[in-house]
């Protein structure tokens, strides 16, 4: 059917965030008519208030680290303090930069870029304002917010991750609440500018969703650098007054401090958006899809965070792509969710790929694991970082999953996730030559010790 025959369109997007535009920008290149709805500003969470200015944040605190750990390499530097006014700037140029960039795609791939808040109108028309944009498909892209627990409301020293990304000062003390991938980034921030931080987790260790070997290895770490943790404790409550913020755990004990961070995950923004109206069916708030991200409503596709499942900006794009191309009858392939990488950027880096140790295990039953500790890797050394790779596979059969943890291990994840989406074995991996001294080596070295032929493996 032809776009004129079904309307304007042939893909309203709803949503300009990582799913939505990268969905757009794919779409236009098809030659598809598309239009593109943003209520605020395009590149959304990731842009704006995700990946890109943390990512901003926690290079400052590299540097301030740096600067303070110079006399280790035999250069006198000294840290004198963080100027929060010099740190937004960067991180603000940082991200203008890239939404002029956005903004310029958009605008030169003959999108339709509607701005406003819009909602569906049935399954084919989204409305905005007085415009109705009908499209032969449509695309929710809608993403997420940040959550909080019952009872504990966001305001004043009370902050989620969007306030906090632009508090003007550094706090003495901050307690984060949630140990997962967005906890421990800002724990790791505030710590490198100098505040004492107290990470509060409910399941019993840090960074739950990684192998449990990595989160041992993070919490030695953490304890290292005297970021203090609190798992297996469930929060209770939280008063303000004056300076201080109070916060009861169910244990009986309290904690004061100038900053609570609220980090205990993100929900779908679905709510009043026309989706259940339309037809469409949720679940707690998300649209669930088939693998091919349809809903079950015929020619309505969603991407993203909205939809249940790992909530990453790479994520998005992919999946933005993907219905693009889809759209297009292009009938690209799926997208395998447990080959997504996995990056946490706190200090030590977690990057990791494929199957825990323990979902290997449920999923194959018999596996093999290898770790290989950055002790024998030289460019490690050199950067003076400790951590390690550790390896899963299949007894006998592919690598199913790789967990790293080290300074910038995320650089790391590339070859780690060809590995494991090409279900290469150890023996082909350690047949490979990896460049010397790089921290790449390190994965080299872990399959050749997996494939039985170490060479500098140390216990
Ligand atoms: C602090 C933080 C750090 C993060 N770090 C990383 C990281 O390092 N790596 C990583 O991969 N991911 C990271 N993420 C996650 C990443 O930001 C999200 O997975 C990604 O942004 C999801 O993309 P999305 O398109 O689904 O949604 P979003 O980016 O949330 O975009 C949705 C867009 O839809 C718009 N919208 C919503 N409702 C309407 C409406 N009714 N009408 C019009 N427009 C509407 C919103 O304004 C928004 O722009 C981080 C997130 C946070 C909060």
């Amino acid at each position: 059917m032809s776009a004129e025959a079904a309307g304007d369109y042939d893909v309203v997007i709803l949503g300009g965030g990582s799913g939505g535009y990268a969905c757009a920008l794919r779409s236009a290149q098809l030659g598809l008519k598309v239009a593109l709805v943003e209520k605020g500003e395009l590149g959304g969470t990731c842009l704006h208030r995700g990946c890109i200015p943390t990512k901003a944040l926690l290079h400052a605190a590299e540097v301030a680290d740096t600067a303070r750990e110079g006399a280790q390499f035999g250069v006198k530097t000294t840290f004198e303090s963080i100027d929060m006014a010099g740190v937004h700037a960067y991180k603000d140029r940082v991200v203008s930069r890239l939404y002029k960039g956005l903004q310029g795609l958009v605008k030169s791939g003959g999108i339709d870029y509607v701005e406003g808040s819009g909602a569906l109108d049935g399954p084919n028309t989204v409305v905005v304002a007085n415009r109705r944009l009908t499209g032969r498909n449509v695309v929710l892209a809608t993403g997420s917010h940040a959550k909080s627990l019952p009872g504990l409301e966001v305001g004043g020293r009370i902050m989620t991750s969007d306030e906090a990304l632009s508090i003007d000062h550094v706090p003495a003390r901050v307690v984060v609440l949630g140990g997962g991938v967005i906890g421990v980034e800002f724990a790791s921030v505030f710590r490198s500018f100098g505040a004492e931080v107290t990470i509060v987790e409910a399941l019993p260790r840090l960074v739950p969703a990684e192998d449990e070997a990595v989160s041992k290895q993070l919490e030695r770490a953490f304890r290292k650098r005297k970021i203090a943790f609190k798992t297996g404790v469930r929060f209770a409550g939280a008063t303000q007054s004056g300076d201080v913020v109070s916060v009861s755990l169910e244990s009986g004990e309290s904690i004061e401090a100038d900053l609570l961070l609220v980090a205990v995950g993100r929900g779908p923004v679905t709510e009043g958006l026309g989706y259940e109206a339309a037809g469409i069916t949720m679940d707690r708030g998300f649209v669930p899809t088939d693998e091919r991200l349809r809903t079950n409503v015929s020619g309505v596709y969603a991407v993203g965070d909205i939809v249940p499942g790992l909530q990453l900006a790479h994520r998005g794009f992919g999946q933005g792509i993907f219905v693009a191309e889809e759209i297009a009858g292009l009938s690209p392939a799926v997208i395998e969710e447990s080959g997504i990488p996995r990056v946490t950027y706190c200090d030590p880096e977690i990057a990791s790929v494929g199957l825990t140790e323990a979902e290997a295990r449920e999923t194959h039953g018999e596996i093999e694991t290898q770790e290989y500790n950055l002790g024998g890797n030289g460019r490690s050394q050199i950067l003076g970082t400790q951590g390690f790779i550790k390896l899963v596979r299949r007894k006998d059969g592919p690598v199913v999953g790789v967990h790293m943890i080290g300074a910038r291990m995320g650089e790391q994840i590339g070859e780690a996730q060809l590995i494991v989406n090409w279900e290469a074995h150890p023996e082909d991996v350690a047949g490979l030559v990896h460049a010397h001294p790089t921290q790449n080596e390190a994965l080299g070295e872990a399959h050749l010790a997996l494939a039985g032929k170490p060479l500098h493996s140390h216990a």
